[in-house]
Order: structure tokens, then C-alpha cells, then sequence
């Protein structure tokens, strides 16, 4: 695997595999990789031939009081990973090359829809910080495809909505949530969770599933459902920050008749704050 930590090196490297006439996958993450990440890598090489992740943790998409400074770096571990997975090309640029000008000034990429709900009420900016540097990074890589996991659903929708209204000619393909034994969605904050927190932690996807169940079987009042998984995720000694039944594209609150729903939630645990969503159609 080549390792990047510059624009230029990247680009260099990358001229070279599309006057090949190769197609470039790209997969970007924050790092503390585990295997959903991996997962990824494999999906891009399927429709790839040469796979690209990028390793950064954006400090635009933090909040002054998140956790950008103890965010798990984990280079070496990290690299060992890809490797074995097979990982053509590792980007891994340090805050300067990114923001060279300073985060304060750095240029805006706004998505108008969809980025002050959910996660975006709890974490104002958040998505301003995740649509610039996704759009800084497939500048700097111009991929063929991006892969982007279902886990991070608000993130995707928002991803896919800038594409469309940029036309950014990037196909954004979409992987599956992947879980650990107990149905906790994997995560590089699942690390923050204690060891007496953690038998509980899959309690926010069993209470999307409990909705998911409760709709598939004629319930329609999804307030009411929403009110009864946020007691769950509270008896389990969890905070809940919002579970809201939604338009699966538009990300509104569903209506009655909507045809494809899907239901997200975060909750916070001790020092994490973990998100998952379940979809039906
Ligand atoms: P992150 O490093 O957390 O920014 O995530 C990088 C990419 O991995 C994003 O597209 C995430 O949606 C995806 N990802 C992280 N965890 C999971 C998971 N459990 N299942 C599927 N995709 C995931």
C-alpha cells in the first residue's frame, strides 16, 4: 500500500492510474478503523481497481466541546489493517495540508436541506464540516465512486443531496450497517463505552428495531412509539438525544402513508454518543 500524507504526492499517483484508464474507489473515515471500515474497502474493490481511503480527523465537523482531541488515532494499527485488506492507496494528510489558510477561513460547502435535524440540531456545523472536507476530498482524489457507510444515514442523505445539486460526477454507493454479535453498530467511539455500560449499549438498536416491529405491524402513531423507546433506552441508564421517525429521503418526520420510513436515533451513554438507524420500506 503507498502512503499520502500530501496533495500532491496523491495526485501524482493518482494521474498515473487514470491515464491507465483504472477506476478510482474511494473510501474516506476519521481512522481507528475496525472492520465496517473494512468492509468498505472490500465493497470498493469490487467495483474498483484501485481503492483509495483516506485517513482524517476533520476538525471543521467538530463541535468546540466534542471530542476532536481525544479522538482514537491509530496510525500504525490502522495501516496493518488496510494492508491485509488489501488497500491500494492511504491519504493521510496532517491539518495543514488540509487547512492551509486555518479552519476560521476556510471556504464553505452548505447543504440547505436536511443538515439542522437530528444529529445537525445536537451538533450545529456538524455538516457544514462534513460537506466541505467530503468535497475537499474528492477534489483531491477524484474518484470514481465513493463508498459510504448506512450507518452514518443524515451523513449519506446529505452527501447524496450535495452531489446532486453540485454535480459532482462521483457515484455514491451506500454499505450496509455492520454490527457486533449483540447488534451494537460498530463504531471508533464504541471505544468510549465502560465495560459496565456495555452489555446495555445495543439497547438503542433493540428499541429501533422494537419501532420497526411495532410500524410493520399496523402501529401508526409514531410519536407515541418514539415516547416508548426513549422510556426503554432510559431504563436502560442511557440519554437519550432524539429517535424521530422519518421520510427515509427527505429525513421529515414520516407521515402516516409513507411509504419508506426509517427510523433514527442517538443516545448518549456515560462519554460516548452513539447513532443508529433501521430503515423499512
Ligand atoms: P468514520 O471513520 O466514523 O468517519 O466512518 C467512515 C465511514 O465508515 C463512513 O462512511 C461511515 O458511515 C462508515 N462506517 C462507520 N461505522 C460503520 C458501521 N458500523 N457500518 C457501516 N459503515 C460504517
Amino acid at each position: 500500500m503507498q502512503i499520502f500524507h500530501t496533495i500532491k504526492g496523491l495526485r501524482e499517483a493518482l494521474i498515473q492510474a487514470r491515464q491507465k484508464g483504472l477506476r478510482i474507489g474511494f473510501v474516506p473515515t476519521m481512522g481507528n478503523l475496525h472492520q465496517a471500515h473494512i468492509e468498505l474497502i472490500k465493497r470498493a474493490q469490487q467495483t474498483s481497481d484501485v481503492v483509495v481511503c483516506s485517513i482524517f480527523v476533520n476538525g471543521l465537523q467538530f463541535g468546540l466541546n466534542e471530542d476532536w482531541d481525544k479522538y482514537p488515532r491509530t496510525f500504525d494499527a490502522d495501516c496493518a489493517k488496510l494492508r491485509d485488506a488489501g488497500c491500494d492507496m492511504l491519504f493521510h494528510p496532517d491539518d495543514n495540508e488540509m487547512y492551509p489558510n486555518g479552519l476560521d477561513s476556510q471556504t464553505r460547502v452548505i447543504c440547505s436541506t436536511m443538515t439542522d435535524v437530528l444529529c445537525g440540531a445536537s451538533r450545529p456545523g456538524h455538516f457544514e464540516g462534513v460537506t466541505t472536507v467530503v468535497t475537499k476530498l474528492f477534489n483531491i482524489v477524484q474518484p470514481d465512486e465513493a463508498i459510504f457507510g448506512i450507518k452514518d444515514y443524515q451523513q449519506l442523505a446529505v452527501i447524496r443531496r450535495m452531489v446532486e445539486d453540485l454535480c459532482v460526477p462521483i457515484d455514491i454507493i451506500e454499505a450496509p450497517i455492520h454490527r457486533e454479535p449483540d447488534g451494537l453498530a460498530m463504531s471508533s467511539r464504541n471505544g468510549y463505552i465502560t465495560a459496565e455500560e456495555r452489555p446495555k449499549a445495543n439497547q438503542l438498536h433493540q428499541s429501533l428495531n422494537w419501532i420497526a416491529e411495532q410500524i410493520k405491524s399496523g402501529k401508526r402513531d409514531f410519536l407515541a412509539l418514539e415516547a416508548k423507546a426513549k422510556q426503554q433506552i432510559e431504563a436502560a441508564g442511557f440519554k437519550t438525544d432524539y429517535i424521530t421517525v422519518c421520510n427515509s429521503k427527505t429525513l421529515e418526520m414520516a407521515a402516516v402513508d409513507d411509504k419508506h420510513i426509517t427510523v433514527l436515533g442517538a443516545m448518549y451513554t456515560e462519554s460516548a454518543r452513539l447513532i443508529d438507524n433501521v430503515s423499512l420500506s
